[in-house]
């Protein structure tokens, strides 16, 4: 098996993290903007929140009406931001708010979610992808790379992440011929938000599994099925902790960044 064990992996990062908050000296602050009260949300800030207490990150979490106007939101946002080190918008919005608007009020330098171009931060998904697969030894340096989903948050900037580590990478989608392209790469990722998408059992590669999705049973699932035996992150305790790891380090870097600016 060359994939690691995540939990194993992300609570030695989250002791790693204590410590570098206690060189820096002073608790980084992060504010989390929701719009509207949808369960997945809730249950999503929820582990954000409980993740920044257990590692000394204060995080505030500003909730607006449905309701509210994407200027109304916008405005908010550049009024609160000078107070926090980190500011991120749960996704998604309501139809009436343009994702692209309120990344746009968010100070660049602020955005830990990566989603502004200028942003100094690597998205969280594919950032903390990234880190896992360096902790791993995974060496991408020549290896083929199959992801399925070209989403702007995972495939995309995972795509280019994977480039830059000078992998060979091909970025499949749904008008892709997928096992023309799957069978015999080194390393597949699957980021398409469908339960039973990828049948492991004749796949012999290393698989992250992103996908976060729900069996018929109700049951938290990702994209992989007949995982026994195969070298692919679980769902739950996979992605998603590498993901919410990669957040903590993104706004206590946003913090060291600000200390440093001080002098
Ligand atoms: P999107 O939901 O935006 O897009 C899905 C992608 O899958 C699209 O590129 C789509 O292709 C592709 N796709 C759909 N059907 C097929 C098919 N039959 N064959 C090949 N490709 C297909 O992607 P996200 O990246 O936002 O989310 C993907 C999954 O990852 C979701 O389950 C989401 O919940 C999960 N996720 C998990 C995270 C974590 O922390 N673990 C973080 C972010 C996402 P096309 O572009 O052609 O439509």
């Amino acid at each position: 098996m060359v994939l690691g064990n995540i939990k194993e992996y992300t609570k030695e990062l989250k002791e790693q993290f204590k410590e570098r908050i206690a060189v820096i000296g002073d608790a980084p602050k992060l504010a989390i903007i929701q719009v509207g009260n949808v369960e997945a949300s809730n249950r999503y800030i929820k582990n954000k929140v409980k993740d920044c207490e257990e590692v000394g990150i204060i995080a505030d979490v500003y909730q607006y009406p449905e309701d509210i106007t994407e200027i109304e939101l916008c405005e908010n946002i550049k009024l609160d931001q000078p107070h926090y080190d980190g500011v991120i918008v749960q996704l998604p919005l309501p139809p009436h708010i343009r994702e692209k608007a309120v990344v746009a009020a968010i100070d660049p330098e602020k955005d830990v979610d990566g989603f502004h171009p200028d942003s100094p931060y690597a998205p969280a998904t594919p950032g903390g992808i990234m880190k896992y697969l360096r902790a791993c030894n995974f060496d991408l340096t020549g290896k083929d790379v199959v992801i399925i989903g070209r989403s702007n948050i995972v495939g995309k900037p995972l795509a280019r992440m994977m480039t830059d580590a000078d992998a060979t990478v091909t970025l499949c989608h749904s008008k892709s011929k997928l096992s023309k392209h799957v069978y015999g790469c080194d390393l597949l990722v699957t980021a398409v938000g469908k339960a039973g998408f990828v049948n492991c059992y004749p796949l012999h590669m290393p698989i992250i599994d992103v996908g976060i999705n729900f069996d018929e049973n109700g049951k938290l699932c990702g994209d992989c099925f007949n995982t026994e035996g195969r070298d692919v992150t679980p769902v739950p305790g996979g992605v998603g902790l590498l993901t919410r790891a990669a957040l903590l380090d993104n706004v206590i870097e946003a913090k060291a960044r600000k200390c440093l600016k001080r002098g």
